[in-house]
C-alpha cells in the first residue's frame, strides 16, 4: 500500500510524500519549498524519486528545482506556456498515467484556478491529489478560469468513488467551514462536521485530506446543481469576510 504524509508549510500549505515501500518509490506533490520538504523526507527514511506539480503557482513549485538538485528526482507537470514550470521532465495532460511502484495514477484536467491545472487520481488506492481544485469545503478561486470550468470539475469529482481520499493543498477549512454554514444552515452533516473541525484545529491537527463522500454530503461548491448557483456561491465565497 501507499503512506502519505502531509508536510506543514508556509502559512497554510500542505506539501504530500506519497511513499511506496515496495519500489521505495516516493512521490512529493506540489512543493511550495523544498529545505522542509527534503527534511521530512530524510527523517522518513525517504528517497524522493518524483515531483507531481498541480499548477504554476509558487507555493506549488518553488521546490521543484532545489528538490531535483538534492536527490536527482524527476518532475512531472503540466504544460502552462504562459507559465512554465521550473524543472519539468515531462509534461503530462487529461488522460495520460502516471505511477509509483506498480501504482497508476490518472492524470484529469481540472482547469479554473489556473488556466491549466491537474488534478492526480490513484484509483487502486482512492486517492486524489486536487491541488487548488477541490478543498475541504471549498473550492479554488477562479483566478484564470470560469464558473462553468470549475462547476464541470465539481461534477467530475463528486462522481468518483465515496471513500476517495482527497489532499488538497491547503488547511483553508476553517475559512471555508464559517461560508458554508451561511450556504447551507439546515445541513445537520455539514453542522456536525463544523464541530468536528473546529476541534481538531483547536487541538492543532489538520482536518486534511478529506473524503469525496464527506465533500458530496457537505461542501457547498460540490453540492451546487447548476453552473449558476455554483457561480453565485463562489462570487459569494470571493467577497466573504467571516
Ligand atoms: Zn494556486
Amino acid at each position: 500500500m501507499l503512506e502519505v504524509v502531509g508536510v506543514p508549510v508556509l502559512a497554510d500549505n500542505y506539501v504530500w510524500l506519497m511513499h511506496d515501500k515496495a519500489s521505495g518509490e516516493t512521490v512529493v506533490v506540489d512543493p511550495a519549498v523544498d529545505a522542509a520538504v527534503l527534511a521530512a523526507a530524510a527523517s522518513l527514511g525517504w528517497r524522493i524519486s518524483q515531483i507531481w506539480n498541480t499548477h504554476w503557482h509558487d507555493d506549488h513549485v518553488a521546490g521543484n528545482v532545489g528538490i531535483k538538485a538534492a536527490t536527482g528526482c524527476r518532475i512531472i507537470a503540466p504544460d502552462d506556456p504562459e507559465h512554465p514550470i521550473p524543472g519539468v521532465d515531462r509534461i503530462v495532460g487529461e488522460g495520460d498515467r502516471v505511477g509509483i511502484g506498480t501504482f497508476e495514477g490518472h492524470v484529469l484536467s481540472t482547469p479554473g484556478h489556473t488556466r491549466v491545472h491537474l488534478a492526480y487520481h490513484l484509483p487502486d488506492v482512492a486517492i486524489l491529489f486536487t491541488g487548488d481544485t477541490l478543498f475541504a469545503l471549498g473550492c479554488g478561486r477562479l483566478f484564470e478560469g470560469t464558473p462553468d470550468q470549475m462547476f464541470a470539475n465539481m461534477r467530475r469529482l463528486a462522481a468518483l468513488p465515496p471513500e476517495t481520499l482527497i489532499y488538497c493543498a491547503h488547511e483553508y477549512t476553517q475559512a471555508n467551514a464559517r461560508f458554508a454554514v451561511t450556504v447551507e444552515p439546515g445541513n445537520a452533516a455539514l453542522m456536525e462536521r463544523v464541530r468536528e473541525i473546529d476541534t481538531e484545529r483547536a487541538a492543532g491537527r489538520p482536518t486534511v485530506p478529506t473524503t469525496i463522500a464527506d465533500e458530496r454530503d457537505t461542501n457547498p461548491f460540490l453540492r451546487a446543481s447548476t453552473v449558476a448557483e455554483f457561480a453565485s456561491r463562489r462570487a459569494a465565497k470571493d467577497v466573504f469576510r467571516g
